[in-house]
Order: structure tokens, then sequence, then C-alpha cells
């Protein structure tokens, strides 16, 4: 060891000085660039009107905007004036571990979404409020016994047919690796876990459905009959649990055959719906397609079912912000908030290098092995081991539930712009992908940019009285991050 780090250069190698400064030193050496950059100072805007994204995408173009009553050319923007001659805008990755500005805004706007869909607002009509609605989590069956907190199945004595121990009886923290994972992986059902991710978004349409036929019941109409009584709104969130199995959060409402601004007849009231939702979920099975791998799988709710009315005596504004903030948080996350990966996996080689528990692993591996079967193509579980089978979006609403993200959007930009559009102008626009992401010395700066912003949204949180969320209400506000710039768009 002596003789080793006696080596001057052996020592720098055990060390990884080398490795270091050469890695600041490009740092370094971008930063003086930067700091010679003629266009130094607009660049600076652009990284923080794009709220610090951590992967930004390049355009390179212009625009043209003429008025429609003349004909005339009102304005002309071109990247040509800008820095690199390029235009940065968000990435908009949903995900808090691909992008933390991105994924924050993302978060914001689904907090509007789920809100305005419980109090109005953002063109949903204030009605709204007086109609039937329900919160409700719906979850997977169990799969095989997991490790879980507290007393990990202490009461169960004896051990498997692989002689594992049934109950372990440790006391396991929140945030071992150990929650989640199964006592025997032999006996953990692989297949049917990854089956019933790859059908979630299936049964939850299933479940939908049933809520028709189960309200039809109770009101003693047809099935037909009842869809021109009333309409079921819903919104839904996917969430992985420790165990990597989705499970889902929903809101759902009652409305009159015409949408939001329609009351739902009198019969239909948030009774009625607990109980068509209650049974409507344990009425859902679906068969998934039989292979000789794994013979024959029905795939059914669990049990828990958590289904309680919103309104009530919890009619107060901060129960709709409370929901709309509970729901929100799950939009930024995906497999790899359950210790799963957070992008796509390529090849069988790549899932025995991923840094993951060895239950996600089986998982992924599961579903690579599935996907190769010609009766289970149609789920496309290769393109979806990543999201260990899920391949729905983690946020799906009815069209009559609410706003959409794309308006959401729009009203961002429109407020940066500081009003909407004129309606007598139109522009058209030129553009070509120019590239992604920053150099060593610019994501550097643009990291700083996104903590300053993200301080300045903690101390306007602070000041703010509790069950307001994230930054769902300073939003608007936030106009020099609020993705890029109306010039040009
Ligand atoms: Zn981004
Ligand atoms: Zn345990
Ligand atoms: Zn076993």
């Amino acid at each position: 060891m002596n003789g080793l780090l006696g080596d001057p250069s052996a020592r720098r190698a055990y060390l990884g000085l080398d490795e270091r400064l050469r890695g600041l030193s490009e740092v370094d050496r971008d930063l003086v660039r930067l700091g010679q950059m003629p266009g130094l100072s607009r660049w600076l805007e652009q990284v923080a009107a794009t709220g610090g994204c951590a992967r930004p995408v390049y355009l390179r173009g212009a625009s043209e905007t003429f008025s429609v009553v003349s004909g005339e050319l009102v304005r002309r923007y071109s990247t040509a004036g800008e820095p690199g001659e390029r235009l940065a805008l968000r990435c908009r990755n949903r995900r808090s571990s691909r992008c933390g500005p991105c994924s924050w805004l993302h978060q914001g706007d689904s907090w509007h979404l789920v809100h305005a869909g419980l109090a109005g607002g953002k063109g949903v009509p204030a009605e709204v409020r007086s109609h039937p609605t329900v919160f409700l989590t719906l979850t997977a069956p169990s799969f095989g016994r997991v490790h879980r907190t507290g007393g990990c199945h202490r009461e169960r004595p004896g051990v498997c047919a692989h002689g594992r121990t049934l109950g372990c009886g440790r006391v396991h923290p929140e945030d071992g690796g150990f929650v989640g994972s199964p006592l025997c992986v032999e006996c953990y059902d692989y297949p049917g876990h990854v089956l019933w991710n790859a059908h979630a978004g299936a049964l939850w349409k299933a479940f939908t459905d049933n809520v028709y036929h189960h309200l039809a019941a109770l009101a003693g109409v047809g099935r037909s009959a009842v869809r021109r009584l009333l309409r079921v709104s819903a919104v839904k969130v996917a969430e992985y649990q420790r165990r990597g199995v989705v499970h889902f959060h929903a809101v759902v409402r009652l409305d009159g055959p015409a949408g939001p601004t329609d009351q739902p007849p009198s019969w239909a009231t948030a009774d009625v719906l607990v109980e068509a939702v209650r049974t409507a979920v344990g009425a859902v099975a679906l068969a998934a397609p039989v292979s000789a791998a794994y013979g024959e799988r029905r795939l059914r709710f669990g049990v828990q079912v958590d289904v309680h009315e919103i309104r009530g005596e919890e009619n107060s504004p901060e129960a709709g912000e409370r929901v709309a903030a509970y729901v929100a948080k799950y939009t930024t996350k995906g497999a790899e908030a359950a210790g799963g990966v957070d992008r796509r996996v390529t090849s069988a080689a790549e899932i025995r290098l991923l840094r993951v528990s060895a239950h996600m692993r089986a998982l992924v591996g599961a579903c690579w092995r599935l996907g190769g079967l010609p009766e289970l193509a149609h789920l496309r579980l290769r393109a979806w081991a990543h999201m260990l089978g899920f391949r729905g979006h983690c946020l799906t609403k009815t069209r009559s539930f609410s706003t959409t993200y794309r308006s959401l959007r729009a009203e961002r930009g429109d407020y940066v712009r500081g009003g909407p559009a004129p309606k007598r102008e139109v522009t058209v626009g030129f553009w070509r992908f120019a590239g992604i992401g920053y150099r060593p010395g610019e994501a550097v700066i643009a990291e700083g940019i996104a903590l300053d912003l993200e301080r300045t949204r903690e101390i306007a949180r602070d000041h703010l009285p509790p069950g307001w969320v994230g930054g769902a209400r300073r939003e608007p506000r936030r106009a020099g991050a609020a993705g890029h710039t109306g010039r040009g768009s």
C-alpha cells in the first residue's frame, strides 16, 4: 500500500484526482468561454425564461406576424440575434428525477387541472362545486408477500414451499431498500404483477363503465338510459407502490348529461355514487391473454378500496385544495419513485447493469421476457419495461372533468406575453431543432438559476396559508420562469 501511494501518479489515480481535475477544468474552460460570450446577458435571460430547465431544447428559425385585416407584416422575430443563434425552450419533462423546474411547473398545472374540476375556474363553471364528488384509491391485489414497515408479517409462523420464512418479523425503516420486495422471490407472481400493470389502464376503463352500470342498477333504469340522465366525470393519477405495482388515486364527479354546467338528477347523490363506486370496483375482472408461459390470469382490483365524499361536512375550499395537492404530487413521479428506472431499457444486457434492487430487476426482466411472447405483443412490454409494464399516462381525465394541460400552458404563455395574442393577427413560424442540453459550465449556471427560483418559491410558500400548494398559486407571477418568452413562439 505504502509503495503504491508513494508513486505520485499512482496516488493521483488512486484518489481519482486526475479524473476530478479533468472534470473541473472542463467546467472552468466552459465558464471562461461563457464569460467572454458577447450575448451573455441574453443567454442568462433565456436560461431564466426556461426556469433553469435541466435539459433545454434549442430551436433555430424565425417567425412573422401579419395583420389579418391589412395583410401587413406586424412583427418579425429571428433567432439570428440570439446567443448561438438559437432559442432555448423547456424540456417539459414531468419527472422530478429528470428536470426539477419543469416537473414543478407540471405539478402546478396538475394542481390547477384537478382543482378546477372540484371548485370551478379555468373555464370550468363554478356549479361543479355542488355536484356529488368522491375521492377514491384503487389498489392492486397481492402478488406475494412483501416486506413492510413495522413488524414485518410478525403474526405469520412457518415457512413457504421454498423453505423461506412467511413472516420476517423485523422492523424495517421506512426508507430502507427492503420494503416492498418479496419475502420469497420464487413464491412471488412476477408475471401476474407485470400483467396487472400492463392492464391497469383497461381495468380503470372497465371500472368507469361499471360505475355507469351500477348507477343504473341503483336507479332502476337501463344501462344505456342512465347515460342520458347523467355523466361520470373523472380524473385519475397512477402512483407506484413500493412493491412496484401501479395504483390509482381518482376524483369522480357526477354531472348532468350536458356536462359540468348541468345538475345530475336528484337521486344521484354522493351516497349513491359511493355505493356505485364500491360495487363497481368489486365487479371488475379482466382475463389476461392465455399463455404457456404462465397459464391463465384473471385481473382484478385489490380488496382494499378507499372511497369517500369530498363535499359534505368537508365542503370547504381547503378540502378541494388538499385533494388537488395530493393528486398533483404524483404527477411528477414514475416507476423511479419506487426504486425503478426513469428511462427506457433497450436490451436484456442493460437490465443486468441497472442500479436497482433485485426485485426491480426481476420486474423489468419479467417485462422483457413476457414482451418477447407473440400473444402479448400488443402490450409492448419491452418498450414499457422501465414503467414495469404500465404504459398509460400518469394523469388521465374524462374530457368534461376540467381544463387541459394544453390550455393551462397556453394561458401561462399568454400571461408572459402580457395577454392573449390579438385575434386579428396570425403568426407563421419556421423552426428547426438546434440541439439539446448544456455544456458542463452552462449546466452549473442553469442549476444556480433553478435553485434561486426554487428558493424564491419557498419563501413565498412560507408566507401563504396552509393548504396552498407548490407553485400553483404563484404560477402566473413567475413570468421570468414560465416557458420560453413570447418572442419567437
Ligand atoms: Zn426541463
Ligand atoms: Zn421483512
Ligand atoms: Zn417461496
